[in-house]
């Protein structure tokens, strides 16, 4: 039995029915751009996250890309993030122009570390990119105080945490904004690539509207440049209707993750850590051990669709040689990038499936400790 990381035919078997229908109502209406499902979404959306406002974008690295330059960052300014995270958080940064500062993580969130984020501050500083990594919360009661004191934004990168929440607050609702994507294998996914910004602060809306659609409010009346990055009908269509389903899914996600904790407990891996206050979102369900290169190689052997989630840092990929950084300067980051392994953790997962991932992970080390015996 072969167990994938992600199922998308399983949820379009599901619900085959209600997304062909939503996806003929948009081809009989042929209002493909912007059309009516597009302001449907955003106001579902909006509402699902607590915040007033969504705006619908081509994708996540747009979405974290135009709510930073809704919020006033450019050329010169530098963002502070972490390195542990998809290489879109840091480019994000650096097409508003602006220089993406790293801060070592807290190993058991693997989320920024809030008591490193001032010694990273400068004259230049005007945002905080706080990630919520793997759908954990990052810890803002400690990390919100040190945005406030310097007067700087808070931009969540959400694109793993629909649905996650923090002290009874929905995740995006807990910066100035906060960046979604719907990339097919998110927790909330199109059929294709997708984004949303949530705010509560209309202006940082407004802007983001006009910079997803050529700086125009009026047609063809272009106030400022900006770009093409609008989000689809079609997939706005197929994202109201999986809508409906992501509390539900993300319960089941929950439910396997306890699965999981429980049967591996006593095993020599470290799990994922649940904090009070928050609700984790499980996109993904990520163990930790330092032979996990040798364990994925195993998992993938046996069918089993295990990733990793990331192996390099971005401070060290050849794209941002450019900034300096070198081995060594973000430990905890970098240890985590070594050891860390995604299990799968897709909602329409059987009991079954969940049993197979621990048997295998087992087996391998048990056989990984009698060669250490030996
Ligand atoms: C997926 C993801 C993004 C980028 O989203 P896209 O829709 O692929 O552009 C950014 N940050 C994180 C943490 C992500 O997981």
């Amino acid at each position: 039995m072969k167990i994938p990381l992600v199922d998308l035919r399983a949820q379009y078997q599901l619900l085959a029915g209600e997304m062909n229908e939503a996806l003929s109502q948009v081809l009989q209406r042929g209002d493909y751009i912007l059309g009516q499902e597009v302001a449907e979404f955003e106001r579902e959306f909006a509402s699902y996250c607590d915040c007033r406002y969504a705006v619908g974008v081509a994708s996540g690295t747009d979405a974290l890309h135009l709510a930073l330059e809704a919020c006033g960052i450019g050329p010169g300014d530098e963002v502070i993030t972490a390195p542990n995270s998809f290489v879109a958080t840091a480019s994000a940064i650096s097409f508003c122009g602006a220089r993406p500062v790293f801060v070592d993580i807290d190993p058991d969130r693997f989320t920024i570390n809030p008591d490193l984020v001032a010694s990273a501050i400068t004259e230049k500083t005007r945002a905080i990119v706080p990630i919520h990594l793997y759908g954990q919360p990052v810890d803002m009661d400690a990390l919100c105080p040190v945005a406030e004191r310097f007067g700087l934004s808070i931009v969540e990168d959400a694109c793993q945490a629909h649905g996650a929440e923090y002290n009874g607050r929905r995740i995006g609702s807990l910066g100035r904004a906060a960046a979604f994507s719907f990339y097919p294998g998110k927790n909330l996914g199109g059929c294709g690539d997708g984004g949303a910004v949530t705010t509560n602060d209309p202006e940082i809306a407004a802007r983001v509207k006009q910079l997803r659609n050529y700086g125009q409010r009026v047609k063809y009346h272009h106030e400022t440049l900006a770009y093409n990055s609008r989000l689809d009908t079609i997939q706005a269509a197929i994202l109201r209707v999986k809508l409906q389903y992501l509390d539900t899914w993300n319960r089941r996600r929950q439910a396997i993750a306890a699965s999981y904790t429980q049967l591996f407990d006593g095993c020599p891996v470290e799990l994922p850590k649940s904090f009070e206050g928050s609700s984790h979102a499980y996109h993904l369900y990520v163990i930790r051990t330092t032979s996990r290169d040798e364990l994925l190689h195993h998992l993938n052997q046996q069918g089993i669709g295990a990733g990793i989630h990331y192996p390099i840092p971005i401070h060290l990929q050849p794209a941002y040689q450019s900034l300096g950084c070198r081995a060594g300067d973000f430990p905890k980051s970098e240890a985590s990038c070594r050891e860390v392994l995604s299990l799968p953790i897709h909602p329409l997962m059987s009991d079954e499936q969940i049993e197979q991932v621990v048997l295998s992970v087992k087996k391998y080390i048990g056989q990984h400790d009698l060669m250490m015996a030996a």
